[in-house]
């Protein structure tokens, strides 16, 4: 017993060693990562349900590092956070975005929309609102055509500088949308004392949504009570035409997911809209 405590000991400390190094690589080769420009944009579509018409897309960030090759977001956007690095990053995101946005509209003559993720660290940059309205104007976007995502857990946090931060966007005729929605704790009452328009539906209850009787419930009463608030429904990781179709009876708005398409390079997109109307 005593034997196989020590090596479950080494395991432990050997893993927890891997994990350590891979973070402390991350967070080194993060530092100058925008400056080396190894970061892209990919956007995902955003599609009516009712129709199949693009409505606008999601930007989600892409991270290529001649050491460490692709690392996902899930990886770098945590340590990002804590290290603050997310502020820098993030405006990189939001100007990025708007300027894709900006050819995409003119080039589509369509009025998309673009969805950005803002992360709880980038509230606390006194400058956030500020960088913002000067990026709108630069690229001569109207503030409505955008959305940015924000998790349970931002609110959460229950500081001032936020709920600040929320109205001002809000008053800027910025769009709010309630990201991961049904993961963190009960969020009805934020959905009332903040201006949210938009309600994403987290992927782990679309993925069941047609196997398991419960997830089908719990996403159908989300629905009706994110419309009796007034807010739109956005359904993610839909992967399946039988998921879109039972969507689509529960009253959904919008839909985004691999079953339409992966997150995309800028020019991919521009192409996609096209060869989807022609
Ligand atoms: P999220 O905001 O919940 O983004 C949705 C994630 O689900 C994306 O992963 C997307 O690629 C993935 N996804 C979309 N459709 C499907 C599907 O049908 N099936 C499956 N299995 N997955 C699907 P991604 O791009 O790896 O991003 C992961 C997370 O990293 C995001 O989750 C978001 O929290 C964060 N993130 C990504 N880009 C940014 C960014 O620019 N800023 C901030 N603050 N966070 C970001
Ligand atoms: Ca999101
Ligand atoms: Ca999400
Ligand atoms: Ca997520």
């Amino acid at each position: 017993a005593k034997a196989m405590g020590r090596n479950a000991y080494s395991f432990f400390t050997k893993e927890m060693n891997i994990v350590m190094t891979r973070r402390f690589e991350i967070e080194g080769q993060l530092h100058g990562a925008l400056e080396r420009n190894e970061f892209e944009v990919y956007y995902q579509p955003q599609l009516n349900v009712k129709d199949g018409s693009i409505m606008g897309a999601e930007a989600l960030l892409r991270w290529r590092n001649p050491m460490l090759g692709n690392v996902t977001p899930d990886e770098f956007i945590p340590i990002a956070e804590q290290t603050g690095l997310i502020v820098p990053i993030g405006k990189y995101v939001i100007e990025q975005s708007l300027s894709f946005l900006s050819e995409w509209q003119t080039a589509s003559q369509q009025d998309y929309m673009i969805a950005v993720n803002l992360s709880p660290r980038q509230f606390r940059d006194n400058d956030l609102i500020e960088f913002i309205k000067k990026a709108l104007s630069d690229t001569n976007i109207n503030p409505d055509h955008l959305e940015f995502e924000i998790t349970e857990g931002v609110l959460m946090i229950g500081k001032s500088y936020i709920d600040e931060a929320l109205l001002e966007l809000h008053k800027l005729g910025i769009k709010l949308s309630m990201d991961d929605f049904g993961t963190g704790y009960s969020s009805l009452s934020y959905l009332r004392q903040y201006a949210f328009d938009v309600l994403k539906i987290d992927r782990s209850f679309i993925n069941g949504i047609t196997l398991k009787k419960e997830d089908c419930d719990l996403v159908k009463a989300t629905i009706a009570m994110a419309h009796s608030l007034g807010l739109v429904v956005v359904a993610e990781g839909v992967e399946m035409r039988e998921q879109l179709t039972l969507l689509e009876d529960l009253g959904c708005d919008y839909v985004q997911g691999y079953y339409f398409s992966k997150p995309i390079p800028a020019r991919e997109l521009l192409e996609f809209k096209h060869t989807k109307n022609s």
